[in-house]
């Protein structure tokens, strides 16, 4: 070849070989064999080599983090300009594909807003008349079941264990109550989060032409993580790749974790039925993130999935040894178990120079096992954070400082975009300037009859009651706050800054405890990641800015579940007994499968290390050690349990194994233990 493929550097052939295949086409490749860098590559290589135009991409990734380093790594290999701009997680992307095309879909108002997930629950829980918020999660979680599924008020309901999990009355009561939850929705001009996936779908299902328009708006679909979406995500996927079928996905069937939530991991099978002009699918073999014994470990545990589809990993790690081993611990007591969390943190610190503590990570199998670990990290005095599951935490606050942002970014020098209506409508909630719902509503008919955005609607409703002058208000300070933005020619951050200033949040931000300072630094310092005040600012708006906490120099603590895609140094697992994991209640409901798959991927978020502990007294009971722990060869683990060292610092200066030794390596290791469960191969396929 010719042409210099230097964006293409450093892969192996069969990643190569799938960033520049045509799609349709599937890559089903194990953890850490370089999917996600492959779809990245490939993105390049559309752009680079193919002269795909960047907007006609769309990149679906899993995580808002996922976006983040997605498009940090292009801006690297593309420069900042040809990013695309359609990288993000399927709800954020289709949010931003309903605020642009609103007018397109029926029943859809102009500047409508997204419900947070609690807000969509206030919702829920006031038409079913709950009180117990459990009650109302059960019930917005059997809501958004059905609609990730496609199910309406009257389909039967499946049989499939993520049905299996809800009390059947919980789920009638989900199904019936669907038609007044739209109906409400509706008349707040309001969606939930399944809506931005469900509403595209129904809207293309209903109007050809309007198919036809998404349906070739991009040149090619992108999606990680495939192995996890829905039947809803699916249907949108088929519908918006067009009559071509023109997707590239790439995911691992021994990481499907999300069947709980309806994900529906045999249509990773059916993807060449689906997509009839797919390529063969592409493997990828060598693993490029964890040092042996991890690997060797996980691919111990992934041999037991009876359903996986065979993959074979081998390892590329220049650690020429089998990495540290495997440490497991076990402790009397949640209590003392955080304590000996807090011990190993600081061994590894010790053990390593500038190692930094975001490299570390906990991950927990559930919510509930964290409160001791964070007690005793908070006592340690360690910096931590818990990554949290639902919805980013980002305060109040500073939320309505990146609305005010946004607003005034809206402002062009001419006049308001409407897609920054719903920042209007948040900016003249907080602070609060008792503006009445009553004009508010006047506000959006005003706006609705006038074609105008509502911040110029605002300006253009007639009267000047108190009411009205501080809704002017609102856009008058925008106005200027935009001004002055573009005038100093502010960066984000400092852009940011200025926004809480002059809408008077600031004065909250001088008296803030420590860890509300510590949200609005993080605020400030993903802000200083944009290369614009605009560029934040879309970001914002899709809700991908809160995430890049990540970044910051603390323990992340987080479930497994939270934790797919990502990588860490250091690993530590708390909590691995039998009923806490796998869960009494997955067993119960027959999906001990996706447990152990849980389990693998929690393992494979390592690169050098991974620490592992059990406790025998949790609550009332007396414990045993998961029974994942056993499917973990015994070499693996330094000496008897409880007796390991804390590792010592990486050999980076090793050469790479050659291929014949890692073979050697595997062939022993295989060797050493007998068949995993012997009726396996027959079940499989
Ligand atoms: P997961 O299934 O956990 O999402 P993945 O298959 O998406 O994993 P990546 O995250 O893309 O794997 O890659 C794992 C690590 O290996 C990353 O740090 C990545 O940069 C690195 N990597 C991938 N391919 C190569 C390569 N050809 N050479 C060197 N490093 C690579
Ligand atoms: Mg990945």
């Amino acid at each position: 070849m010719t042409e210099t493929l230097s964006h293409l550097a450093g892969l192996n052939e069969a990643q190569a070989a799938a960033a520049m295949a045509t799609a349709p086409q599937l890559v089903l490749a194990g953890a850490g064999s370089g999917k996600t860098e492959t779809l990245t590559r490939r993105v390049a290589d559309l752009i680079l080599r193919r002269g795909e135009a960047p907007e006609r991409l769309l990149c679906i990734t899993f995580t808002t983090k996922a976006a983040g380093e997605m498009r940090a790594r292009l801006a690297a290999r593309l420069g900042a300009g040809r990013v695309p701009r359609w990288v993000g997680t399927f709800h954020a992307v289709m949010a931003r594909l309903m605020t642009e095309e609103a007018s397109q879909v029926p029943g859809l108002p102009r500047g409508f807003a997204i419900l947070g997930q609690s807000d969509a629950r206030a919702v829920l829980m006031a038409l079913a008349g709950l009180k117990d918020a459990r009650e109302g999660m059960a019930l917005q979680d059997a809501v958004s079941l059905l609609k990730g599924s496609l199910l309406g008020a009257r389909d039967a309901c499946p049989q499939g264990p993520a049905f299996a999990r809800f009390e059947a009355e919980t789920l009638r009561q989900a199904q019936a109550l669907l038609p007044a939850y739209r109906a409400e929705l509706d008349r707040r001009a309001a969606l939930d989060f399944d809506d931005l996936i469900t509403r595209p779908v129904e809207a293309m299902q209903a109007d050809r032409a309007l198919a036809q328009r998404w349906g070739t708006r991009w040149s090619e679909l992108l999606v990680d993580e495939y192995q996890d979406t829905n039947l809803a995500q699916h249907r949108l996927i088929r519908l918006l790749a067009g009559e071509q079928g023109r997707v590239f996905a790439v995911g691992d069937d021994t990481q499907s974790i999300y069947g709980w939530r309806g994900a529906d991991v045999s249509q990773i099978r059916r993807f060449r039925r689906q997509y009839p002009g797919a390529g063969e699918t592409i493997r990828l073999e060598i693993n490029y993130r964890s040092a042996r014994a991890i690997l060797l470990a996980a691919n111990a545990v992934a041999a037991r999935d009876p359903q996986a589809l065979r993959k074979t990993l081998r390892p590329a790690r220049p650690d020429a040894d089998w990495g540290t081993p495997l440490l497991l611990r076990e402790a009397e007591t949640p209590e003392q178990e955080g304590r000996a969390v807090v011990k190993h943190l600081q061994a590894l610190r010790a053990g390593e120079e500038g190692l930094p503590w975001r490299e570390c990570a906990v991950l927990l199998r559930a919510g509930f096992l964290a409160e001791p670990i964070l007690a005793a990290l908070a006592e340690a005095g360690m910096p931590f954070r818990r990554v949290s599951e639902r919805e980013p935490e980002v305060p109040r606050d500073i939320l309505a400082a990146q609305a005010w942002l946004q607003l005034a970014m809206s402002h062009d020098g001419h006049g308001w975009n409407a897609a920054a209506d719903d920042a209007f409508r948040r900016a003249c909630a907080h602070p609060p300037r008792g503006i009445s719902g009553r004009l508010f509503a006047q506000l959006r008919q005003h706006a609705a009859e006038t074609g105008l955005a509502l911040a110029a609607a605002a300006e253009d409703l007639p009267g000047s009651d108190e009411d009205r002058l501080r809704l002017r208000a609102v856009a008058d300070q925008a106005r200027a706050l935009a001004a002055d933005i573009h005038r100093r020619r502010l960066p984000p951050e400092d852009a940011l800054q200025l926004a809480a200033e002059r809408a008077g949040l600031a004065a909250g931000l001088r008296e803030a405890g420590q860890a509300h300072l510590a949200a609005w630094e993080a605020a400030f310092s993903a802000a200083s990641r944009f290369g614009s005040p605009a560029a934040y600012c879309e970001a914002t708006a899709l809700g991908e800015a809160a995430d890049a906490d990540l970044q910051a120099d603390v323990v992340p603590v987080m479930t497994l579940h939270r934790a797919k895609g990502l990588e860490f140094d250091h690993v530590l697992m708390p909590g691995l007994e039998d009923g806490v994991f796998p869960s009494y209640r997955a067993e119960a409901q027959g999906s001990l499968a996706e447990e152990r798959r849980l389990f693998y991927v929690g393992l494979t978020r390592a690169r050098r290390s991974l620490w592992l502990s059990w406790v025998r007294h949790r609550r009332d009971w007396a414990a045993k050690p998961s029974r994942f722990l056993a499917e973990i060869p015994e070499q693996l683990f330094k000496g008897p349990p409880g007796a390991g060292a804390p590792p010592g610092p990486v050999k980076r200066t090793l050469p790479p194994p050659t291929q014949a030794e890692t073979d050697r390596l595997v062939a022993e290791f295989h060797a050493r233990r007998k068949p995993p469960g012997s009726g396996r191969r027959k079940r499989e396929g």
